[in-house]
């Protein structure tokens, strides 16, 4: 049988990078091609590369027929603090390039394709304690616009053509290894970042707001699982509502401190960034993604932060302040 040949396009984002790197252990390194509308900044380790630039649907086709591509994970966008930004910008880029990996999709009969979707999608006329997985969606964010959009664009190229495509509703995603190009839940990153710093943090966001999120290891497992399911037990085929856990940013600081005594969270008040905070849930209902693949975190806050810590604390040289909190 033909090996998969696997495209990663956004592999040099936060999710893109961490996802490239498993996907190569799990079926070669050769068999996974990583693109992005930038050259990697780890150069000749992330080979085989490509420059791709996601709205370009000619070169997608051309890097599929060259690389004899058979799966596509869709993993470029712009995320929902800079899309508030630029919101006609981020409508073309995560609308076009969607559209063009499942026209790719359906034309060359690709296998499976992976679709990362948000809990964006929702909006502040959604139950915001576990949300459920087919509620309301009319959310307040040009990013969230695209998300929903995409979901339902997704499932009609499953139900239209038999498109294999699959979908996660992502709460915030945090990792040590990389950060999002502007995202609301990227303050828990930052916060962690600072601390292991000796930093004090400036928090965007009431200390009370409380948001769904996930470590990236967890994220990675799930689209992983997700995509080795059999197809029949795939019953939705916008996306899956994913939960792992929910805090706000003074039970994160709180946890913080039981590792760095010294740390601080300052409050800064942002309007807009509220604001997209308050639409969104505190927690969401993922009992079909356990129900139909058996998706099951392993990650809570106590474990996240004690990991993050850990992964932090290698990349920042400690300075003589911080060895005598550590000791
Ligand atoms: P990211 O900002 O870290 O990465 C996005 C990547 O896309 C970057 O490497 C960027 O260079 C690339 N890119 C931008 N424009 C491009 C273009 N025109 N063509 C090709 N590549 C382009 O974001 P991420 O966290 O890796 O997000 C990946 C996916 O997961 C996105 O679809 C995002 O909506 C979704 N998601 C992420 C989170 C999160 O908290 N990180 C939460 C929910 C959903």
């Amino acid at each position: 049988m033909p090996k998969d040949k696997i495209l990663v396009i956004g592999a040099n984002g936060q999710l893109g990078s961490a996802l490239t790197r498993t996907l190569r252990q799990n079926h070669g390194q050769d068999n996974v091609i990583a693109s992005d509308i930038h050259l990697p900044i780890d150069g000749n380790n992330y080979l085989p590369f490509e420059i791709l630039d996601a709205s370009d649907g000619a070169k997608l086709v051309y890097i599929i027929e060259r690389h004899r591509i058979t799966h596509v994970y869709h993993s470029a966008a712009m995320l929902s603090a800079k899309g508030e930004i630029n919101p006609l910008q981020t409508w073309n880029l995560n609308m076009t390039g969607l559209f063009n990996v499942l026209e790719a999709a359906r034309s060359h009969k690709l296998k499976k394709i992976f679709f990362p979707s948000s809990i964006a999608v929702f909006g502040s006329n959604t139950p915001r304690i576990l949300t459920p997985q087919d509620t309301i969606r009319t959310p307040e964010t040009v990013f969230g616009m695209s998300k929903v959009a995409g979901e339902n664009w997704c499932s009609y190229y499953h139900n239209r053509y038999g498109t294999d495509v699959r979908g996660l509703r992502f709460p915030g995603i945090i990792s040590y290894k990389g950060k999002t190009d502007g995202s609301i839940t990227d303050f828990a990153t930052e916060l962690l970042h600072s601390a292991v710093q000796h930093k004090p943090y400036e928090c965007f966001l009431r200390s009370n707001t409380r948001l769904p999120m996930i470590f990236i290891d967890d994220a990675i497992r799930a689209i992983i699982e997700l995509m080795n399911a059999p197809a029949e037990k795939i019953s939705i085929r916008s996306s899956y509502n994913l939960a792992s856990m929910s805090f706000t940013s003074i039970e994160l600081e709180n946890e913080i401190k039981k590792h760095i005594p010294t740390f601080k969270r300052m409050a800064v008040k942002t309007d807009l960034v509220q604001q997209i905070a308050d639409s969104w849930p505190e927690s969401v209902d993922d009992t079909q993604a356990r129900k139909d693949w058996g998706w099951l975190p392993q990650y809570d806050l106590a474990s996240t932060v004690e990991t993050m810590i850990e992964g932090l604390r290698k990349m920042y040289p400690p300075i003589k302040d911080e060895l005598k909190v550590i000791d």
